[in-house]
Parts: structure tokens; sequence; C-alpha cells
């Protein structure tokens, strides 16, 4: 495989193991040439209006649109994925992102008036917070979506006025290179610099090498492992991090849930992507009595599903993305059996070239089993029991992860239980794979599964530095004397004026007294700066 010094990545084919490419890593003066680069365009991108960085985004999207297949086909050679699968989450995710940004990007980032009581110790003022880039973001991507993960980072870097350099996964070095290729087009045919935009190809040498760079913030996505040794490299030097990390996402099915239509979801949230995505169902959990019917439907249709390479249509799972990756998911399923756990279906690899595993089925999994308490990446099902729903939820929050957690059954109980788990996203009658084509939702995990989002308004926030400008308007007033705190006020007035500021903070008014809602008429006036 990819060995850590050498000066290249041989990219292999996951379906029959044989190498597809061969990729120079970027030096150590490349890299820094990358970020140097990058700063100076930075000074010029910063200075472009909101509408027009906007624009650009529409460019891309226009770009990748186009070349949708080509986009689609890159991805599905690198990873195994079928087509359809690369195209509706890859390519599709990556045009919605695009699309989003630009469209909500210019009001987003918009300087915002903040409110301010008519009486209160800063009566006069009139304050408003404005968004800056940080400057330039590294981002490190992996490789089970390595379109759609770099892209929405890209996308709202851009955004907010940043510069970007993407190193991607060394098991997706091409798809990162095209998706670069459109972003540095897109730049050129606008007239701005193709040093917004820089690829480093390289493994996680090249990694740690960018991070010791003059970075002003990071996106990282990938294991919780290799996510904690990145945050705490960049927390020493003070650098703003955004972390994406794993997951082990529980799927609960409750009591008088319709077990056929929930396992057909299961059935997806598991084994999309080759059971290769950080949201997947991870862990299902079903009440006791419910057990053997949602078992034997989840072994039916997994019998249906149909393992190969992606050159044929019919196959619904590819490969493992390594022979390494492989190995680590034998082994937790060797576990998982050696501690007394059923095997319904699956458990061992398949034959023939290539990295493919059998769709996995199992139940009656005891709680030490590696299964349980690690993310496990590839196409196994873990199936656990419960008594009660209370038993469920504690069963759901031991786990160390925290992204997505998905809820069969009546609505209202759903609901009510979404608030008692601990998570990132609870997902209702739908399993977390398909909530990453929301990107207007923020995505993030709890606890070891990270730190910040991608997607949603927060993202782009996040990659901005707020400012607030406060205007004491009093100044300049030839009849205001001083601010009521400065040195030297008759204490006689101090005091009666801080009683008024006093009862004026606090509200200490009924509903009916406009005391109470001056603050809310005020702001509502005040929507312009
Ligand atoms: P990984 O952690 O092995 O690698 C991720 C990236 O980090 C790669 O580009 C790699 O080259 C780089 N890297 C490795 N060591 C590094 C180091 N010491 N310093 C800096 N960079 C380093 O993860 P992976 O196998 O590529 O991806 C799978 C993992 O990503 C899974 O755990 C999955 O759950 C997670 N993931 C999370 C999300 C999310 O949104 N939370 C999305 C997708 C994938």
């Amino acid at each position: 495989m990819i060995s850590v010094n050498q000066p290249e990545i041989v990219k292999l084919n996951p379906c029959t193991g044989e190498p597809l490419a061969t990729y120079a890593m970027a030096s150590e003066e490349e890299i820094a040439q990358a970020v140097r680069q990058a700063h100076v365009a930075q000074v010029e991108w910063k200075k472009v209006s909101l509408k027009t960085r906007a624009r650009l985004l529409e460019k891309v999207l226009q770009l990748c649109f186009q070349r949708s297949h080509m986009l689609a086909e890159m991805v599905s050679l690198e990873t195994g994925k079928p087509l359809a699968d690369a195209l509706e989450s890859d390519v599709a995710i990556t045009l919605s992102a695009l699309r989003y940004y630009a469209d909500i990007g210019p009001a987003k980032l918009r300087p915002r008036l903040l409110a301010n009581d008519i009486i209160s110790l800063t009566t006069g003022r009139k304050h408003w917070e404005t968004y800056h880039p940080r400057g330039v973001i590294g981002i490190i991507s992996p490789w089970n979506y390595p379109l759609a993960i770099p892209a929405s980072g890209i996308t709202t870097a851009l955004m907010a006025g940043n510069a970007v350099i993407l190193k991607p996964s060394e098991q997706a070095p091409a798809t990162g290179q095209l998706l670069v290729r459109l972003f540095k087009e897109g730049l050129q045919d606008l007239g701005f610099s193709p040093h917004l935009v820089s690829l480093l190809q390289g493994d996680g040498n090249t990694g740690i090498a960018l991070l010791q760079q003059d970075l002003d913030g990071v996106i990282f996505t990938g294991s919780a492992a290799v996510g904690r040794k990145v945050r705490l490299a960049l927390a020493e030097r003070g650098i703003w991090s955004s972390m994406e990390l794993g997951g082990s996402d529980a799927m609960l099915i409750l009591p008088e849930c319709d077990l056929e239509k929930a396992a057909s979801y299961a059935i997806w949230g598991r084994f999309t992507n080759t059971g290769q995505a950080c949201a997947g169902v991870k862990r299902l959990l079903v009440p006791e009595k419910d057990k053997l019917t949602l078992l034997q439907h989840l072994q039916d249709k997994i019998s249906h599903l149909k393992v190969g390479p992606p050159d044929r249509s019919e196959h619904h799972i590819g490969p493992i993305i390594s022979e390494q990756q492989l190995g680590m998911l034998d082994d937790q399923v060797r576990d998982a059996v050696n501690l007394g756990a059923k095997l319904w279906t699956g458990g061992q690899r398949l034959p023939g070239a290539g990295w493919f595993y059998a769709p996995t089925l199992l139940s009656d999994v005891p709680k030490q089993a590696r299964v349980l308490r690690e993310e496990v990446f590839g196409p196994v099902l873990p199936v656990i029991t419960y008594q009660d729903v209370d038993e469920a939820i504690e069963q759901i929050n031991c786990s160390e992860y925290g992204l997505t957690t998905s809820v069969f059954g009546p609505v209202a109980m759903a609901r009510s239980i979404a608030p008692m788990l601990e998570c990132g996203t609870v997902v209702i009658n739908d399993v977390g794979p398909s909530n990453y084509a929301m990107v207007g939702a923020p995505c993030g995990g709890w606890k070891s599964s990270g730190n910040g989002v991608s997607h949603g308004e927060p993202a782009l926030l996040e990659l901005s530095q707020s400012q607030v400008v406060s205007e004491n308007r009093l100044y300049e007033w030839p009849l205001f004397g001083k601010p009521m705190w400065h040195f030297g006020r008759n204490s006689h007035m101090l005091s009666e004026r801080s009683k008024t500021v006093l009862a004026f903070s606090a509200r200490h008014a009924s509903l009916w007294n406009p005391i109470r809602w001056l603050p809310f008429w005020q702001n509502r006036m005040n929507t312009r700066l």
C-alpha cells in the first residue's frame, strides 16, 4: 500500500487491487509556497464584494454541473461506489452546496445591526456586527465522500472571503485534483488569482506538514483518532479548527413500528457507500419482542443486495477502500463472533480480486464487542435489543461518539426522545446518510464526533471572524456631558439614574407595560445601518 515516506502516492483500484495512477506528493517547499501564495491572493479576495464572491460560486456551479458525469466517474473509479451513488451523494450535494451558499451568502455576511436598549448603560450607542474572513484555511479531507466533503468546505471558505489549501485523501487524489481544477477555472474566468484555491497531494505526513504552516484555520474531516491529534497540534498554536469526525450512529426502532419499512431504511442506512459513511446506521436497537421479525426482514433484504464493481449497474455495494480497512473490519466482526454474537449472514471477505466484504448481519452482540464500542466502517449491521425506551436511550448515549441518531416509529414519541439523545442530529423516520444532503442543516458531532459544523449558516459564520463596531452617537452632541459611569458625577444623580438603569435592564414590568416592549420595538425599527 501507500508507504509513509515515499515521494509518491500509488492509488490502487479497490475493485482489483491494481494501481490506478501515481501522484507526486507535495514537497515541504511546495506546501510553504502554496500557503504563501494563498495569503497574497486572499488579501485581494477579501476586498471583493459579497455579490462577486457569490458570482464565483455560480460559475463553479455551472462548471461542476456541466461535468457532473466526469466528476461522478472519478469518484466511482477511486472509491468503487456505484455511479448512481456518486452522482447523488457526491455530485448532487456539491451542486446543492454551491447553490445554497451563492444564494444565502451575501445576505448572511452583510453587516448586522445589534439591539440596544434606549435606556441602558450604553444609551446612545449604535452597534453592528461585521464578518471578516479568517484568512487562509487548510482543508484536510477523507475519501468516503471525496467530492461533496471538500467541495462544501471550499465553497463556504471562499464565500466568507478566505483562501483555501486542500489536501485530499491519498485514497482519492484524482477527485480532489479535478475539484480544485474546476474552482481554479472559475477563478480564472472571472479574473481572480488561481492561488485562492490550491491542491497539495499527499498522505498523513503531508497533512502534518500543512498544519505547521502559517494557516488561519483548518477544516478537518476524518477519523476521531487523527482528528484528536490535529486539534491538539492546532490548539497549541491557537489556530481555529472545525473537526468533523467519526461516529457509531444508532438507529432506534420504537415499539409499534412498521418493521418491514424500518428494515428497508436500515439496509440503505447501513450499506450505502459500502457502510463507509460517517453517519451510517452502525448499531440497530429494536424492542426485544420485535427482534426475530426484524432480523428476518433484514436477512431477506440483505440476500437481495448485489456486491461488485461499479461497472455493472445492478451492483448495490462496492468494495472496501483498502486492504487495511478490510482487515480491520474483519477483525471487528471476528471479535463480536468470538464473544458470542450470532452471525446471520456474511462475516467474510468475498473471494476474487479487490476488497469486497459480504454484507453482514449480527445479533445478540455483547456490550463489550468492538462493533458496538468502535466505529465500524464497512457493511456490518449489529442488532441489539432493549426492554424499555429509557434503557435504549442509555445504550445509545453510552457511546463515545455523537454524530447522528435515527428514531423510527410514532412521530410524537420520537420527537419527545430527541432532546435526550447526545448527538448533533436526530433524524425521525429516516436515516443519517440522507441528512448530509440537507445543505441548509448544520452537520456536526458531539463528544468524540467533533466540534464545529459543516453546512448551514453556522458553517459560513464559523469561517468568518465577527467584529462589533460600536458607535457612541452622543459624543458629538454639544449638550451631552459625559457618560454616567465616568468619574466625577454627582453621587445623588448617579444613584437615581442607576436605579432607572437597573429597572430598565431587568425590565421588571408587566407584559402590558410598554417599557417591557421597548427593546423589541426599537429592534424592529432598527433594521438598517
Ligand atoms: P483519516 O483520519 O484516516 O484521514 C483523513 C485525512 O487526514 C486524510 O486526508 C489523511 O491523509 C489525513 N491525515 C492522516 N493523518 C494525519 C495527521 N496526523 N495529520 C494531518 N492529516 C492527517 O480518515 P479517513 O479514513 O480518510 O476517513 C474516514 C473517517 O472520516 C471515518 O472515521 C469517518 O467517520 C470520518 N468522516 C467524518 C465525517 C463527518 O462529517 N463527521 C464525514 C466523512 C468522514
